[in-house]
């Protein structure tokens, strides 16, 4: 019987276990808190988004690396195997109008609950309050209350998350372990993120805890339509999440908001029809252009002298950010351990016998699910490779 060692118990490191106990191995599953799955209960709050349901070509295209490496991930453990095992664990799951999918009771507690009670069933060993500190094939050193620990084992799988809510445990310490160890690792960064703008200070009882609702906001032509919040610091919301890699590759990153999107200039400015005056006022009746919009508007590129002005820069209100909110506030993290470092069975080539899974690899993918199945998926290909390895 093989000795497989897994360290991070978030859910890639949970799902690595879960594998490679039914395949058989010997499983230690170490972490460095009291607990495991602590970010897993976090994104359980807002309701825990655990998968989309839509069709696997298209649920490629929102990973960024390797395709052929995440096409055999996603084979292993695709969005209905996620829903089947979750169902396996008596949680039923639900398909929202978006297509994004949640268990019954959209919380994590119960299901980390009986997945933790499973993989114990199954024989795996759970090592808290190990905090890896050194590693090379074969072995792996932790502090523990008790001192330094060395465990061997004949594969191992490294599951350590990135470096968002370090509350959680998910502090990305390890980039610089795994660095000595003279692996490649991509600085992490914050993705799914707000961004910030410097509001003035007078703006902002008209602003902050205000949405804009049903707007198109796009960056260098690719648009993303939703809801943001408009907060103390800057803004929140999908729109964002989703163009923060381009917003990320700006020397200067702005964002261009359309408040009408289902209006052209022309119809606006028709809406205007007698109007001559106070365009900006007129335009809360005749466009429905919320207050926090038109402070906007008024701020970023008033006063407005004439109704086709003003409509046009109601189709493109051009925001300048001052930049991303720090990585410990975001939900997912961007960089992690290089795609060259690692073979299509995601182990890590200077380290025979050590595999990655999870969000501590160099990927990124937008909110709705995607974050989640990337860790399970690529979790069971770690943990059956694992099982594989012979030295
Ligand atoms: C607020 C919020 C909401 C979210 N909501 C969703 C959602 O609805 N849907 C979705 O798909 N995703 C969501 N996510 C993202 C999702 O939670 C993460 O992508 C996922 O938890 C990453 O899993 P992981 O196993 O790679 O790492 P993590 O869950 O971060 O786990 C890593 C583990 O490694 C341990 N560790 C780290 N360093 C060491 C060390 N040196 N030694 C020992 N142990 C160590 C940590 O203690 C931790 O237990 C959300 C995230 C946040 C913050």
């Amino acid at each position: 019987m093989s000795h497989i060692l897994i360290i991070g118990g978030g859910p890639a490191g949970l799902r690595a276990a879960e594998v490679a106990s039914a395949g058989g191995a010997k499983v230690t599953l170490c972490d460095q808190k009291r607990s495991v799955g602590r970010k897993f209960l976090v994104a359980g709050k807002g309701g825990l988004n655990l998968t989309h349901s839509e069709e696997i070509e298209t649920f490629l295209t929102r990973f960024d690396g390797p395709a052929e490496i995440w096409k055999e991930a996603l084979a292993r453990f695709d969005n209905k195997a996620i829903r089947a095992w979750a169902a396996k664990l008596e949680v039923g799951t639900f398909v929202q109008k978006s297509g994004r999918v949640y268990p019954k009771a959209l919380k994590a507690a119960p299901l980390l609950r009986r997945w933790i009670e499973r993989i114990k069933k199954q024989g795996a060993i759970f090592k808290m309050n190990h905090r890896l500190t050194g590693i090379e094939s074969g072995s792996a050193e932790f502090e523990t209350p008790d001192g330094t620990v060395t465990i061997e084992a004949d594969a191992m799988i490294l599951a350590l998350g990135g470096g968002s809510w370090p509350q959680t445990g998910s502090d990305g310490a390890w980039v610089t372990t795994l660095r000595n160890a003279g692996i490649m690792v991509s600085p992490l960064r914050a993705a799914n993120c707000g961004w910030e703008v410097r509001w003035p200070e007078e703006l902002l009882p008209f602003l902050e805890g205000q949405p804009l609702k049903n707007v198109v906001a796009s960056v260098s032509g690719t648009p993303a339509p939703g809801e943001i919040m408009l907060t103390k610091y800057g803004m929140e919301g999908g729109p964002l999440y989703a163009l923060g890699p381009v917003l990320r590759r700006m020397a200067e990153p702005t964002i261009t908001l359309d408040f009408k999107p289902t209006f052209t200039a022309e119809k606006l400015v028709s809406k205007m029809e007698s109007a001559k005056r106070n365009f900006l006022q007129e335009s809360q009746y005749r466009w429905k252009l919320s207050e926090p919009m038109r402070a906007i508007l008024d701020h970023f590129h008033g006063p407005f002298e004439s109704a086709e002005g003003l409509a046009r820069h109601t189709k493109a209100c051009r925001i300048p950010l001052t930049g991303p909110r720090p990585l410990a506030e975001a939900i997912s993290t961007a960089g992690g351990i290089a795609w060259s470092a690692l073979n299509e069975s995601l182990m890590i080539d200077e380290l025979p016998g050590v595999f990655v899974a999870g969000e501590m690899i160099d990927w990124e993918a937008p909110t709705g699910g995607y974050l989640l199945q990337g860790c399970f998926a690529t979790g069971t290909l770690a943990a059956e490779a694992a099982l594989a390895f012979k030295i």
